[in-house]
Parts: C-alpha cells; structure tokens; sequence
C-alpha cells in the first residue's frame, strides 16, 4: 500500500496520465484534502544557507536568521526550531550533517554549484548512467579505504584534498542525498511505501555534470558519513533519489508568488496530483509542509488537479502552456481548457511549431 488514502479521494490511473487523485464524493470548495507532512528529501540552496530555516524554510526577506548551529552549520529562525530538527534528525543524523559540514569547509576552495557550470545540452542515457554509477561504485571502494580522521581535530582540514573524487563539491546535491539516505535509513517503511512507489524517471539527470555530481556526492559521502549510515548510503538509495525526485519535486519558494527559488523537496503523498490548466486544487505551503484545498466544490468521481503552471495558466495562450508543460514535464496537456482551445484556433499550433 503506498499512495496516501483519504476519505475524500482514491489515488487511481486515470487513462493516458499514470495516476491521479480521484473525489470519492462531493467536497466543498475550501476544503484541505490533504497535508504532505515533512519532505521525504530535501535540500536548501548553499546561497541560502544563512537566511531559509534548516527546519521550517522560514525565509526573512533576505536577512540572516539568528540561530546557527555551529557543529552542521545550519540555521534556524529560532531555538525551537533548531530543537525540533535536532531531535527529528537523532544522534546518527546529527553526527552525518555535522560531517558534511565539515568536509564541505575542508574542501570550500572546490566547492562549486552547478548552476555556476556551464551545462552540457544533452540528457544522459540510460547506458552512460548505469556506466557512471559503476564507476562510482568502484571508487567509492577505493575511498572508503582511505583512512579516516575524527572530526574536529586539525588535519581534519586536509581531508582528501588529493583526491579526485574530492575536487568537485557541490554542496547542494550533497545534502539533497544526505537528507533522503537519512529517510532510508530511519524511516524505511516511509521509504518503502512512499519514496520507491512514486513514478519513477530512469533517465532522470539534464546533463553529464548533473549525472557526474550525483556520482561524486555519492562518493563523497561514502567516504565521509558515520559508518552506521553506509548501509544506506547506497547507488540504489543515490539513484532512487533521483529517479524519484525527477518529476516529484517541489521548488522550495520565498513566498506564494515565488520571487526566491531557495531549494526543492520531494513530498511523496503530494505527487499523485496532476495538472490541470483550470485547477480545483490550489497548494499553499506552510513552513515545511503542503496543504492541498479545494478552489470549488468537486463531484464525487472529478479528478483533483493542482496547476504546475504556479498561477501563469491563467494569461498564457493553449500553445504556450503547452509549450512549457512539454519542455519541463514532458506531457502535451490534454485538459478540457487546452482541448477546447486548441480547437478554436488550430492554425496557431503549426504557427509556434514553425518558429521554434
Ligand atoms: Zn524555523
Ligand atoms: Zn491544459
């Protein structure tokens, strides 16, 4: 059993769209059907480290929020914050981001994003993955062997400088992967039934240097996690995570006009919602978690759609929603808005098809 169940929907494949959230009965508008709980995985931008709470993504217009913890370097907007994620995170979860941090201070001089790199145009196939991720096995081998030093004490500041695996840090996959091996590792029904049962992507990396920072992160964290971790620091983990998270992922945003993209999470229970160019559903975030409400009553047997237009459905054209759903989804939206509409002006479809 996987997808979230409710008395007000059943999660059913809908045809030519994989799953979707069906009303089981008639629902008020303004109705919360549903509530994600805390993300799966999830990462904040390295950007933002010092201004987005590591515990509820509060974000103050840009200024530094007062707490920091000074062992995993996150920061919190208060000392209730920093308690409930210290305890969310347990003893093991303290001691990995802590090692991270760490490892990424060591190495700041390599530390690099990559949305700083110049990015390669073509996907990743399915083959150079699997070769990729071999690669990375075999060397994650090599450096687990490396000997490693007790945090904290001085030549911890050297650690695997030498390394090629080590020149490359980009923090942001880093803690992406480490937050989603901690949900493996200490919520593994979670992970059973929610993460490894969404659709997922096995071609899922927009670039070689995506696919390369993935591979090396994982690395990384072969090489750096506490040992009671490793067995969930995995290829299969590092890659479910991505397979996953490729078409499921929220953008962690300042607010609901979204002026600051500020990180992503994946939220399992909330990824069963497909699009519609006129949503009955309308998603607002309130600190780490998603509610999903009704906009206007739906009947009994309806599908339940969010826009993943966030709100600019409501200007553009057939055509360049389409457009946009295509280049970032990978769908033609078929939704009774769209279908109508491009009957009424189809001579503009081979227009945009000729100029782009
Ligand atoms: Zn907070
Ligand atoms: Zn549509």
């Amino acid at each position: 059993m996987s997808p979230p169940t409710s008395s007000y929907f059943a999660v059913q494949a809908i045809p030519h769209a994989g799953r979707g959230v069906v009303a089981s009965r008639r629902i008020p508008a303004g109705t919360v059907i549903l509530d994600s709980k805390a993300p799966a995985a999830h990462v904040i931008f390295r950007q933002y480290r010092r201004e987005v709470c590591a515990h509820c993504f509060e974000y103050d217009r840009g200024r530094t929020l007062p707490v920091r913890d000074s062992s995993t370097g996150k920061v919190f907007c208060d000392r209730r914050c920093q308690g409930v994620w210290l305890a969310g995170q347990g003893e093991l979860g303290g001691e990995a981001w802590e090692a991270l941090h760490t490892f990424v201070q060591a190495n700041s001089k390599a530390v690099a994003s990559l949305g700083s790199t110049l990015l390669s145009i073509a996907n990743p196939e399915r083959e150079e993955i699997d070769r990729a991720w071999y690669r990375a096995e075999k060397q994650s081998l090599r450096a687990t062997t490396t000997p490693q030093l007790p945090t904290g004490t001085p030549a911890a500041k050297a650690r695997f400088p030498s390394q090629a695996w080590a020149k490359h840090v980009d923090p942001d996959t880093l803690g992406y992967l480490l937050s989603g091996i901690l949900c493996a590792h200490q919520t593994n029904d979670r992970w059973q039934d929610e993460v490894l049962c969404l659709a997922a992507d096995d071609e899922p990396y927009k670039s070689m240097e995506e696919l390369d920072a993935h591979c090396n992160s994982f690395v990384q964290l072969r090489a750096i996690l506490p040992f009671d971790l490793l067995p969930s620091c995995t290829t299969t983990v590092c890659r479910a995570l991505a397979n996953a998270g490729s078409r499921n992922v929220f953008g962690i945003r300042s607010g609901s006009d979204g002026e600051e993209y500020m990180g992503y999470a994946m939220y399992p229970s909330a990824s069963y919602f497909n699009h519609s160019c006129t949503p009955g559903i309308a998603k607002r975030r309130t600190g780490n978690v998603w509610e999903f409400c009704t906009v206007k009553e739906i009947e009994a047997g309806d599908e339940c759609c969010i826009t993943y237009l966030g709100g600019d459905e409501k200007d553009l054209t057939v055509w360049e929603r389409r457009a946009r759903l295509d280049e970032v989804w990978g769908f033609e939206c078929m939704c009774g808005r769209c279908v109508r509409e491009a009957e009424s002006c189809p001579s503009q479809s081979l227009l945009s098809f000729g100029s782009s």
